[in-house]
């Protein structure tokens, strides 16, 4: 999945969640029960239903775009729960391994009725494993409010495994191979909640070891809009105003068993052959092309049967289908979608045709989605080395969706505003997420879908590829937007700072196995997303690229349609490396690809790498420690009652983590940036590494390690090598001005973002003089490239968030806008910029400068909005540049009073058939600085009425965005989460991912001691309630302490060396 860009406070991406304690049943007939079994059905439903209870669903999704979710009911809650945190003993259990399915044939039946009911039977052929004893009984899982017909469930015996069965939709025996002798006799079946299982025991002998058997399970469902499983969304037809129905499925991680019964773990890999049964009227879709389409017999009159070609083999959660009562509720966009007359894209070698499916119209919108998506395709068949398997590609704009984006095989589903893309009406950075989630989601049809990961504590492998091929993908479609730079920034340096806290966790959790739905949820993070992309994009550097592709292909043709986990990759890298390596390896003595890997996958957080020149003799020392922000932040929260944060006395033991790392490094007279293969190895087991004498020049010339940030890690030096390379950044070099970056002139633009990043992030962890650090910013006045600015306005937002509070801020502001000035003026009024990257920093800088109070940006801002406001007809009218759409509307809001937050809220309501337009206004409406207009803004996230619910659930995460980011709103919003906790609580079904995101965004602009004992006492409060977020609250807690010993430590030497800087710009400070 895409969930990376959802995330509140990083990449994270958000699952939002709703309660259902109306789950009813209840239609006038369906597929596969009559009228009368249908009466009896309701009366055992509603019996379900009091058993059941509340039901909850949280989504917790990928770094762009977001990705999954989790079900869990309150009771099933309060039974795990006694006070104590983890899960409860018997939670979430693997399936047992002595039967495996290897084919379904599926057949649902979705009724839009106005229960919003489906039911469907399910055809799974198993084998028992040879070896076992004969079994008694069969597990499988089911969700927890599909409900098994059990009278008619039957298992029978097949003659053999290939025996070909010609299943049937029908009600009725499966007209196959069943006959009454080979009937397995069922004693009786029963139900788990805590795994979702559903358990068939058996009479007599039950099923034989080795044995090949059938289950046929009807089963009925209802379609909730919870954005799971197999869900419902709609939207207004724009030109009728009707209101039109989708069903579509999400089964990422483990949502397959809420649409039907199935052995639902990602290693129990079997084809499906799907059949969808739909009015004449509508379609459906599928991972697969259409076989055949029947008239059904038992189904409402006139329906049709779709029935799909069987899969090639797959995991469950790959799974996807989308039925629609009517045909015109969505359409299809080819090459050609103009005349929408159909032009097969060619990929590979089976003539895969590839479209899009969008709400009516949109042509325009889907055609760069489209164009990219061919293109990328057909870029990867090359880059893996391993052709496309399927016959088709559909990537489908769904209306209500979770996650970003869910990388189905040959059937991709998006959030509306990451597949379709308006050069009329979107700005830029909204082109580059399209891009890089559309190339993210295809990278995964290898990665993952034809490889796929064994159990979810691997998860990285799939989402840490996809991540960093996105970057490879889009720079081959798109190779002006110099995206393998921008990786830096957008990737390693966001996850770097998540990874600081010591409450980080280790990419993959060792031999974890837990199967609880919201445990295995909760690994779709930053570090499994971001930090996972940065570790392969090491190892492709480290290997080098030849060597890295050879071991990556030969790993996908090994491993196809089948199972891997990370050592299974190592393997096929250590080979290629030492095939390639003759003698010449790139790693280190006798040790393979696991060993280095194991010290960054299975160890948490990473390393700090300190060199100290000799600059007599031209030697060096160099040195590794783990890299933590503040060691004792962590302290500081799990310090006793009252515990004061600013403790000083008890410092953390130095700890004991090292790393294998590839170092790479050059030198002012070296300048040779593009060499990324390791120089030497600084080795776990070892102690520093002696550079010998002579390995540097002249004392005057400056060093840099890590070239282009390639390794995960940061690199300290000594005071006078921080000098030097400040003065590199100034222009002070002797060589500067005298080529194209990193050739011999000028340092590269990703060198420049390290430098920053590295310096400030040390400087807030302790280990560098802020004065040094900060001295190495000013050199951004003269700065007009977009890496660079990345990092420092990235650098910059910490101390902008931890002195927002302090008299010191202005001093702040000033200076950087002192540094922003040039570039702003620069850009501002520019019109025709035509690089994607300048209107890109163009964007960037406007935001920071107006939200810095520049008065330029102010009163051009006000002045947009005003005419906005204006305009005749401001829902068509809009006179706010596209690009400075999002600086705009938030200064205005902020500035502004309710006439400008009232005028934007109606213009939101409005925007219902452009979700790109309302994804912009709405982190917006969270700028106001009013108390009330906030408190206004956050009751509409209790708003429990469906048809007064003016934000779309799958739009919760950009609200507590736009909060976690301002500190007037989060201040306020934390207290009003404590005043209506309960509420919150019963509105959002007990999720515990979505309410602890709602805390942190609360705790984000909090800065005191007294804040930290009250989130502290908040959470104790309601310790149960969060027991499944607890990684989300430990970082945030630690954040809130990290910032509160800061201000301790150095809010006296930062403002000093500010009010110099800003005193050399002025005469006249004093007011400050
Ligand atoms: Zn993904």
């Amino acid at each position: 999945m895409n969930s990376s860009q959802m995330s509140v406070t990083g990449s994270r991406a958000e699952f939002i969640t709703e309660d259902y304690p109306n789950i009813k049943y209840g239609r006038g007939g369906g597929c596969f029960v009559s009228h009368a079994k249908a009466a009896l059905f309701l009366l055992l439903a509603a019996a379900a239903v009091i058993v059941t209870g509340l039901l909850v669903y949280y989504y917790a999704p990928c770094p762009r775009a977001g990705e999954f979710v989790s079900s869990l009911s309150l009771e099933d809650q309060d039974a795990l729960s006694d006070g104590s945190q983890g899960v409860a003993e018997g939670a979430g259990r693997r399936l047992p391994t002595e039967v495996r399915p290897s084919s379904y044939n599926l057949c649902i039946c979705t009724l839009f009725d106005s229960n919003f009911t489906f039911d469907g039977r399910v055809y799974i052929d198993v084998t028992v494993v040879d070896g076992t004893k004969n079994l008694r009984s069969v597990t499988l899982h089911t969700g927890k409010d599909l409900k098994i017909i059990q009278k008619d469930v039957v298992v029978f015996k097949k003659s053999s495994a290939n025996q070909t069965d010609n299943y049937s939709c029908e009600p009725g025996p499966s007209n196959s191979n069943e006959t009454k002798e080979n009937v397995v006799p069922i004693q009786y079946q029963s139900f788990e909640n805590s795994s979702d299982f559903y358990i068939i025991h058996f009479r007599g002998d039950g099923l034989e070891a080795g044995g090949n058997y059938t289950l046929s399970i009807p089963f009925e469902g209802k379609l909730k809009d919870n954005l799971y499983g197999f869900y419902r969304s709609s939207f207004k037809d724009s030109v009728s105003g009707e209101k039109r129905w989708v069903a579509v499925t999400q089964f990422e991680a483990t949502y397959a068993r809420d649409a039907f019964p199935c052995f639902d773990e990602p290693g129990l890999k079997a084809t499906f052959s799907v059949s969808l049964a739909r009015p004449p009227s509508g379609f459906s879709l599928s991972n697969m092309r259409i076989q055949s389409t029947q008239p059904t017999t038992a189904g409402p009159k006139g329906w049709i049967w779709d029935h799909y070609e069987p899969s090639p083999p797959m995991s469950t959660y790959l799974l996807a289908f989308l039925v629609a009562p009517d045909s015109t509720s969505m359409q299809q966009h080819r090459t050609d979608s103009k005349s929408s007359v159909a032009s097969p894209g060619t990929i590979g070698g089976n003539n895969t045709s590839f479209s899009i499916w969008t709400r009516p119209g949109f042509n325009n919108s889907s055609e760069y989605a489209l164009n990219l998506g061919m293109n990328v395709l057909r870029f990867y068949e090359k880059y893996f080395g391993v052709n496309y398997p399927m016959t088709k590609m559909e990537m489908v704009a769904v209306p209500d969706f979770g996650a970003g984006a869910m990388e189905n095989w040959g059937l991709v589903t998006y959030r509306e505003s990451v597949l379709l893309y308006d050069p009329s009406k979107d700005s830029s950075s909204h082109k580059v997420d399209v891009a890089l989630t559309v190339t993210h989601e295809l990278a995964h049809q290898w990665f993952g879908n034809l490889v796929t990961m064994k159990w979810w504590k691997d998860l990285w492998l799939n989402e840490g590829f996809a991540t960093y091929v996105e970057y490879i993908g889009t720079n081959a479609i798109e190779p002006d937007w110099v995206m393998l730079d921008r990786f830096v920034t957008e990737e390693l340096q966001t996850t770097m700072s998540y990874d600081s806290l010591r409450s980080t966790h280790a990419v993959s959790p060792g031999n974890s196995t837990t199967a609880d739905s919201a445990a295995i949820a909760e690994l779709f993070d930053s570090v499994s997303y971001g930090k996972g992309s940065c570790l392969v994009r090491m190892l492709n550097h480290t290997l080098g690229e030849e060597t890295f592709r050879k071991g990556l292909t030969s790993y996908l043709r090994k491993w196809s349609y089948a199972n891997a986990e990370q050592d299974d990759l190592w393997e096929a890298l250590t080979e290629a490396a030492r095939s390639d390596g003759k003698g010449n390896s790139p790693l280190p003595n006798g040790l393979s690809v696991k060993d280095v890997m194991d010290t960054w996958t299975l160890q948490e957080g990473f390393p700090v790498v300190s060199v100290i020149r000799n600059y007599s003799d031209g030697s060096a020392r160099i040195s590794q420690e783990r890299f933590v922000m503040d060691p004792k932040a962590k302290k500081a929260v799990e310090g006793k009652e009252g515990a004061d944060a600013s403790a000083e006395d008890d410092a953390a033991p130095p700890p004991k983590e090292k790393w294998h790392i590839p170092v790479t490094y050059t030198s002012a007279a070296e300048r040779s940036f593009q060499n990324t293969k390791p120089r030497f190895w600084l080795l776990s087991g070892e102690g520093d590494h002696e550079l010998p004498r002579g390995s540097f020049p002249a004392s005057a010339q400056w060093v840099v390690f890590n070239l282009q940030e390639t390794g995960f890690y940061r690199v300290n030096y000594d005071e006078r090598n921080w000098f030097l390379l400040s003065n590199a950044l100034l222009g002070n070099d002797s060589e500067v001005g005298k080529g194209p970056a990193g050739t011999g002139g000028r340092l590269p633009d990703v060198t420049k973002a390290q430098i920053i990043d590295d310096a400030l992030s040390l400087a807030r962890a302790g280990q560098l003089n802020y004065t040094i650090a900060l001295g190495v910013t000013t050199f951004l006045s003269k700065e007009t490239e977009l890496v660079p600015w990345t990092a420092a306005l990235g650098s910059f937002r910490f101390l902008d968030e931890v002195l927002s509070h302090t008299s010191h801020y202005g001093m702040l502001e000033k200076y950087i806008l002192k540094l922003l000035e040039p570039i702003f003026l620069a850009l501002h009024e520019k019109a025709d910029i035509t690089s994607l990257n300048q209107k890109l920093l163009r964007s960037m800088v406007m935001k920071w400068a107006c939200h810095l109070n520049h008065e330029d940006c102010l009163s051009r801002s006000i002045r947009l909005f005003k005419e906005w406001m204006k305009s005749p007809d401001p829902n068509v009218n809009n006179p706010v540049p596209v690009e400075d759409r999002r600086a705009v509307y938030c200064t205005a809001v902020r500035k502004g009073g309710s006439t400008e937050w009232s005028f934007l809220w109606k213009r939101f309501k409005e925007s219902t058939n452009d979700s790109s337009a309302a994804e912009v206004m709405l982190p917006a409406l969270a700028c106001t600085r009013e108390p009330w207009i906030l408190s206004k803004l956050f009751s509409e996230l209790l708003e429990k009425e469906d048809d007064k619910r003016v934000i779309r659930l799958q739009d919760v995460y950009i609200v507590l965005r736009g909060i976690s980011r301002n500190p007037v709103a989060s201040r306020i919003f934390f207290q009003y989460i404590k005043n209506t906790w309960d509420a919150l609580h019963k509105r959002y079904g007990g999720s515990t991912i979505v309410l602890g995101e709602m805390v942190k965004a609360g705790l984000s602009g909090l800065s005191s001691a007294k804040d930290l004992q009250e989130a502290k006492d908040f959470r104790k409060r309601n310790a149960r309630k969060f027991r499944f977020a607890t990684q989300d609250l430990d970082q945030a807690e630690e954040s809130l302490a990290d910032r509160v010993l800061w201000l301790n430590k150095n809010l006296e030497e930062v403002s000093v060396w500010l009010s110099g800087q800003v005193a050399l710009g002025e005469s006249d400070t004093a007011d400050l």
